[in-house]
């Protein structure tokens, strides 16, 4: 069975572990968000792709849910000695290699793809990892500060401002000039399942989908696409998503997310056992639902929950 999931980070990479235990044969192909890339101290930095490749490499720092293990940090006291930001992005000395490795090749002319499938042969995740394209999309975040608008890149709004002021717009800068990269629109119309796991719905799957070509070669592909709600009880299960999603104008509520995805792109959905009263409001909307447990709390738990979504799309199929 071939699979493709659209990634972003921790929800993507979590899942998607859970995935490759509920389907150990399947061919899965992960298309990664691009859209959180920044530029720090002269490097390229991916943190959705990293985390997927770290996650199912066996790299990750597992309480954190991002960077490496056994992590430290010398040469960021370094850079702070010398008055050198940002320092509000943890980049540890282990991580720093992979920006440099990706870096240099980029410098020598192979695009983001190839980077990310060299990077990849030494932590064999276990999937096909692709940007969702080798041009640049760089997610910018719009607030309102001192009476005036203001944009930031989504980097500083998530993790400098911990979203802690309202957002009014998210906007994938480059998205609409961007290709898909090589192998994104072949994985998809080769897919027998498409998922999209509990990822943010704005700055990760909205990304993906924001580059031209993606979301229509998805609804058409003919086959079941099933998502899995990041939302659970009206709020994210972590982090800030209902910021971004309240910039998109969409209620942080399971069944809002899947409207918001709507029925021309969606076939199933699949809220928590909290959000049981979310089921008939989106079969209302045209998208097939169950309730189920959506809680990542183990490897067992994330399987459950994968096999919950191909048990929905052969469901869907038929
Ligand atoms: P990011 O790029 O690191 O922010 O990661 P993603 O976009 O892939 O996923 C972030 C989303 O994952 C957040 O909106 C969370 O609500 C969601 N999430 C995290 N853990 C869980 C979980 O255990 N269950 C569900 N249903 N969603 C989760
Ligand atoms: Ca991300």
């Amino acid at each position: 069975m071939r699979i493709v999931v659209l990634a972003g980070g921790i929800g993507g990479a979590r899942f998607l572990r859970g995935l490759k235990q509920a389907a150990p044969d399947a061919d899965i192909t992960v298309i990664g968000n691009t859209g959180d890339d920044i530029h720090l101290f002269g490097l390229k930095v991916c943190p959705d792709l990293d985390t997927v490749m770290y996650t199912l490499g066996g790299g990750i720092n597992e309480e954190q849910g991002w960077g490496r293990t056994e992590e430290s940090f010398h040469v960021k006291e370094e850079l702070a000695a010398y008055g050198v930001g940002p320092e509000w992005f943890g980049l540890g000395d282990r991580d720093f290699a992979t920006h440099i490795v990706r870096t240099q090749m980029l410098g020598a002319g192979y695009p983001l793809s190839a980077v990310t499938e060299a990077l990849c042969a030494r932590w064999q995740p276990g999937v096909r990892l692709i940007p969702m394209s080798d041009d640049r999309v760089e997610t910018h975040v719009a607030i309102e500060e001192d009476g005036g608008r203001k944009v930031v890149h989504f980097q500083e709004y998530w993790v400098k401002m911990r979203a802690s002021v309202d957002a009014t717009a998210v906007v994938p800068v480059g998205a609409e000039a961007a290709k898909p990269a090589p192998g994104v629109l072949e994985a998809i119309a080769a897919a027998d399942v498409i998922l999209f796991p509990p990822s943010n719905p704005v700055v990760s799957v909205g990304t993906i989908l924001a580059v031209p070509g993606i979301r229509g070669a998805i609804a058409d592909a003919g086959v079941p696409v099933v998502g899995l709600s990041p939302i659970v009880g009206g709020a994210p299960v972590r982090g800030m998503a209902d910021k971004v999603l309240a910039a998109v104008g969409v209620e942080s509520t399971a069944s809002a997310v899947a409207e918001h995805y709507g029925s021309g792109l969606l076939d199933g959905w699949l809220v928590d056992t909290a959000d049981a009263a979310a089921v008939a409001p989106v079969e209302a909307a045209g998208i097939r639902c169950r309730a189920v447990p959506l809680l990542m709390t183990d490897l067992d738990a994330t399987a459950a929950m994968a096999r919950e979504a191909l048990t929905l799309a052969e469901e869907v199929r038929a």
